[in-house]
């Protein structure tokens, strides 16, 4: 494929779908994978954890072809538009992606590019690892107690873009449509009102929920948790509920079995290797995560509920200096971290690339390079309990060695070295 706005890598080969059932992938030893490096820091930490990668790929007898593709300023600065067609078939074709943060002004009318990326690629299920490293000072007195993963629904939700401006025409029509066809009266104000709309489907709900359990089968997990909000929104959430107890009913045997067949058929003894689905309402269950940690080891729930519940969980293992992401579906990954562009620290070689190197762990990972991905963990791991750290955490402990961002990825690069 030719592109124009790519700069595409002399060496390297293309990872291909071995099993387009499974999306089992076929990764060669060398293969092209497209990087965004972001806007605002993500200058800064796109480059550090380009370099940890490099460094765990060679120390594993294999190498990345990076392709830099270009979204948000540097899209607009080079091109002249947001998000190239180039960069959207680069990551289609590629399969295996990894992004930095993109800004998204507030209210400024044009629509998020993180969630125009997910969408286009139809990557449903943004997936968010919290486990707790040795040495990063948290807020809570046992952070070890969290090893949990968040599967989010990517597409729909009121994340879904369906929405009008208030005072607009738009607006206007669909109150209308609410008073005079649905008969809906005194619910909505007098006066401008903005409306959004809250799609949550069967399919996108089942697709999500399956991709949480087979995980946990796979991942020899105990419990899987739905967490919504449906004692309220009973024909979203509910039903995301209910869809998730129908799915373990019809694709799952045995192995997979509900919090009430729990407590009616097993006295609330979870027989050996089986796997417990249960659900929580979203509030108690941002309680929970405090109270409780240690119960809950894989989520799966909607757009917005995971949005907030996972950056609440980050906010346990270390903040957004360190909580890593990735988006998947029909055989492909995006990795990103869940931290934004900090604009006011963009350019100072200042903040934590540790989120960005843990998501490309995760790249890692999905690329069947787990012994790569392990020692990406590890060497992060081993830097920080060493008291090498950035500001962010340098702040929060006795002592310590204040880090830049690209000492950091020196000092982790140092220990992949010695570690391999
Ligand atoms: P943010 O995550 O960019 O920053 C909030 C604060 O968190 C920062 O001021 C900083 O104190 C801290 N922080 C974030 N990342 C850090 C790091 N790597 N190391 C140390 N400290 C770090 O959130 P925001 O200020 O709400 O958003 C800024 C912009 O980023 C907005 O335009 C928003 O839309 C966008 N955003 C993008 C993504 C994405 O690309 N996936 C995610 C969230 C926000």
């Amino acid at each position: 494929m030719n592109y124009e706005k790519v700069s595409v890598p002399e060496d390297g080969e293309p990872i291909a779908l071995a099993d387009e059932e499974t999306g089992e992938l076929d990764v060669p030893t060398n293969p092209i994978i497209p990087i965004i490096h972001g806007d605002g820091i993500g200058t800064d930490v796109g480059p550090a954890a380009q370099q940890v990668l490099d460094a765990a790929a060679e120390a594993t007898g294999r190498s990345i072809a990076w392709m830099r593709v270009y979204a948000g300023e540097s899209a607009r600065k080079m091109y002249d538009e947001n998000l190239p067609d180039d960069t959207v078939s680069a990551i289609r074709e590629h399969r295996v992606a990894i992004k930095g943060p993109l800004t998204t002004p507030v209210g400024a009318g044009f629509r998020s590019l993180n969630v125009a990326l997910r969408q286009t690629l139809d990557m449903y299920a943004n997936v968010r690892p919290t486990y707790h490293l040795d040495g990063v000072p948290s807020p809570v007195t046992t952070p070890e107690a969290m090893d949990m993963i968040t599967f989010r629904e990517n597409t729909e939700d009121v994340y879904a873009g369906v929405e009008w401006e208030a005072g607009t025409e738009g607006a206007e029509q669909v109150r209308t449509f609410l008073e005079d066809d649905m008969a809906i009266a005194d619910v909505i104000h007098d006066g401008p009102v903005g409306i959004g709309i809250k799609p949550i489907s069967e399919f996108g709900s089942k697709r999500l929920i399956r991709e949480a359990i087979d995980y946990a089968l796979a991942n020899d997990r105990d419990t899987v948790t739905l967490v919504h909000k449906g004692n309220i929104m009973k024909f979203t959430e509910g039903a995301f509920r209910d869809w998730g107890y129908e799915l373990v009913d019809e694709e799952y045997g045995d192995d997979v079995i509900t919090e009430a067949e729990l407590w009616d058929d097993h006295d609330g003894d979870q027989p050996e290797g089986t796997l417990v689905v249960n659900d929580r309402i979203a509030d108690n269950m941002l309680q929970q995560l405090l109270t409780r940690t240690d119960e809950y080891e894989v989520i799966a729930t909607m757009n917005l509920n995971g949005d907030y519940m996972s950056d609440a969980a980050g906010a346990q293992i270390g903040g957004l200096g360190i909580a890593p992401g990735a988006n998947f579906g029909h055989g492909r990954c995006l990795a990103e971290p869940v931290h934004g562009s900090a604009p006011k620290y963009a350019g100072e070689d200042k903040v934590n690339p540790t989120a960005m190197i843990l998501s490309g762990r995760e790249m890692l990972d999905y690329l069947g390079w787990s012994d790569a991905a392990d020692l990406v963990r590890d060497a992060v791991e081993t830097t920080i309990s060493s008291g090498r750290v950035t500001y962010d955490l340098h702040r929060q402990i006795d002592g310590g060695e204040k880090l830049a961002t690209s000492e950091f990825a020196d000092a982790v690069v140092e220990n992949i070295e010695s570690l391999a």
